[in-house]
């Protein structure tokens, strides 16, 4: 299949026991599959797709450490996954050279350490979870002693993709630097399997505050009946939604785009149906890095025209979107997702 090595040429491809284990061999529309195979879709680099979708090269401030809001830093430990989600929006950053930790975390621990206003530490990737216990700890350790750090943050999909990964052992050690947010990444109810429940159970009951970020992804997720799985199979777990987030404009992933009015749609619909504390907030990244806004806010106006859309940034700037689900080519000469606006 020469098309598939073009494509794995192109970004990694890794999938582990655990989460293949998950993928239903006989259904060709799998959900879980569409999240771990390759697809040659993958090749076409659609209009307005951005290597670098949200902009955390525009707001790295150190080596592996991005800086856009006050309040808050990004830290990449490693670019390294269990499995490498065909969606993700880090799929070009995923392919650099490995992360040499002991020199880019001097630096950071340093532009942290002199930047008080950094409240909060999140641990992303890659995932974070890739590292020996030993080196997580030293990592988490080495932010946790700067005084202005009130609390960290971990974003993992491990508990999803190698779920065997969450022992006790780590979840005890964990619990050490509480206050710590661990932020899973689950997408489907088939997601939940066993031994995710013990993965989760761990964290749990190690006292840890365990959140969850989904993507809305085409094909996998993008219906009601699916997202009220999801959502109150994570409440029985004690995991709280926290965000939806609308597919980025990376490279490669225009197969599962989704409208935004689609999207909007489905957590309407949610509202009716589940508890308040599973309805996550649906975000959409701004497009180069205007940073991330609430979908169903002013945030996010609607304009007369179909499929167009006025934003305001959370950080200031005004941009006009055009959604790619809708006008892939743009509108009028206007391209495809965020135009800025001058103020
Ligand atoms: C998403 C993101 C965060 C975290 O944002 P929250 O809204 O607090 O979850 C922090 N920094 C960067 C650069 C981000 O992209």
């Amino acid at each position: 299949m020469p098309d598939l090595e073009a494509v794995t040429a192109r970004y990694r491809m890794l999938v582990g026991d655990e989460y293949l284990a998950l993928i239903d061999p006989a259904d060709p529309d799998d959900p879980i599959r569409k999240q771990a195979l390759p697809d040659v879709a993958e090749l076409l680099d659609a209009p307005g797709e951005l290597r670098d979708p949200i902009g955390d090269r525009a707001h790295e401030v150190a080596p592996n450490l991005v800086h856009r809001y006050p309040d808050r830093v990004l830290f990449f430990p490693t670019f390294l996954c269990p499995m490498y989600c065909r969606y993700c929006f880090r799929k070009v950053a995923l392919n650099e050279a490995p992360v040499r930790l002991d020199r880019v975390l001097p630096a950071a621990v340093e532009y942290v350490a002199t930047h008080p206003e950094v409240r909060e530490v999140i641990l992303s990737g890659g995932d974070p979870l890739m590292l020996s216990d030993d080196r997580l700890a030293e990592v988490l350790g080495a932010f946790r002693t700067i005084p202005s750090v009130e609390r960290l943050r971990l974003h993992t999909r491990v508990p999803v993709t190698r779920p065997s990964r969450v022992t006790a052992a780590l979840a005890g050690r964990l619990s050490g630097f509480r206050p710590l947010y661990v932020v899973t990444h689950y997408n489907h109810p088939r997601e939940l399997s066993p031994a995710a429940r013990a993965a989760v159970s761990a964290l749990v009951d190690a006292g840890l505050t365990v959140l969850n970020q989904s993507v809305l992804l085409r094909g996998v997720n993008d219906d009601v009946e699916t997202l009220a799985a999801l959502f109150s199979g994570l409440l029985r777990w004690q995991v709280r939604p926290y965000y939806l987030h609308h597919p980025d404009m990376t490279v490669g992933t225009a197969h599962f785009r989704v409208p935004i009015s689609r999207g909007l749609a489905l957590v309407r619909a949610l509202r009716g149906r589940l508890t308040g504390l599973a309805w996550p907030t649906y975000v959409l990244d701004i497009p180069g890095g205007g940073g991330k806004v609430p979908v169903d806010s002013d945030f996010v106006r609607p304009t007369p025209r179909d499929g167009v859309y006025s934003l305001h940034g959370p950080l200031g700037g005004r941009w006009t979107y055009v959604d790619p689900a809708v006008h892939p080519d743009g509108l009028d000469g206007v391209p495809a997702g965020a135009t800025r606006l001058e103020d």
